[in-house]
């Protein structure tokens, strides 16, 4: 099962790094519309589901506000959110005990907070994960490799993974000098941006290094919507 997502992977990944940002969060995005529209369309009754995301108090700000661009998604949606006021009331339906209105607080913010992760953070990881360990093993790959090479790199989280995952120093090396060699090239597309900024330059058009400033938030703070 591992193997042939891997290899399915392979593909995905490749496809990612013809689009811009990082292709991790490319593959990452993909992956979290999929597991919720597979959530709001096949799973909205499975009692396991539901229990998860009251667990969770519902989905983390940005997969809730994900799930309000699927198609389809009010009634299952509006499922949701019955179950998670009724248990937002569960929680805050608690007497007194007489010992002070910071206790009776303190019990209320205590029955009130998550027992655990928004479902979709969860099966982000996990798929994460499997993506990464795809993209490390298939590094010597020239195919993958010379795809990569056209891309702006790998944001600063999956790049951070990446190095924890990394199985062996071949893997290790491969990863650090694809990373330097884009980086390096982000770096001089951002200084010939600013170059063309000052005033002495201001006739020169603005060639590919016009969104090198977008490419590079996307490096360091990962793409849009990714976490
Ligand atoms: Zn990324
Ligand atoms: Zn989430």
């Amino acid at each position: 099962m591992e193997t042939s997502t891997k290899d399915r992977l392979y593909s995905d990944l490749i496809e990612a790094c013809t689009k811009t940002g990082c292709p991790l969060c490319r593959v990452s995005l993909a992956f979290v519309r999929s597991y919720l529209d597979n959530t709001m369309y096949e799973h909205i009754n499975d009692p396991d589901v539901r229990a998860d995301l009251r667990d969770a108090r519902g989905y983390c700000n940005t997969h809730a506000w994900m799930l309000t661009e699927r198609h389809g998604v009010v009634l299952g949606m509006a499922i949701i959110q019955r179950d998670l006021l009724n248990a937002v009331l569960e929680a805050i339906d608690v007497a007194p005990l007489g010992r002070g209105v910071r206790q009776y607080t303190r019990n209320i913010l205590q029955r009130l907070r998550p027992s655990a992760e928004c479902p979709a953070c969860v099966h982000r990881r996990t798929m994460e994960d499997i993506a990464i360990q795809t993209l490390l093993k298939y590094l010597n790959d020239a195919r993958l490799a010379t795809a990569l090479d056209e891309t702006s790199g790998l944001c600063l989280p999956h790049f951070s993974r990446a190095l924890e995952l990394a199985q062996d120093s071949e893997q290790l090396e491969r990863l650090l000098s694809f990373q330097r060699r884009v980086l390096e090239r982000l770096c001089d597309e951002l200084s010939e941006l600013i170059r063309k900024h000052n005033y002495c330059f201001q006739d020169e058009e603005i060639g590919q290094e016009g969104d090198s400033w977008l490419r590079a938030l996307g490096i360091t703070s990962a793409e849009r919507k990714v976490r």
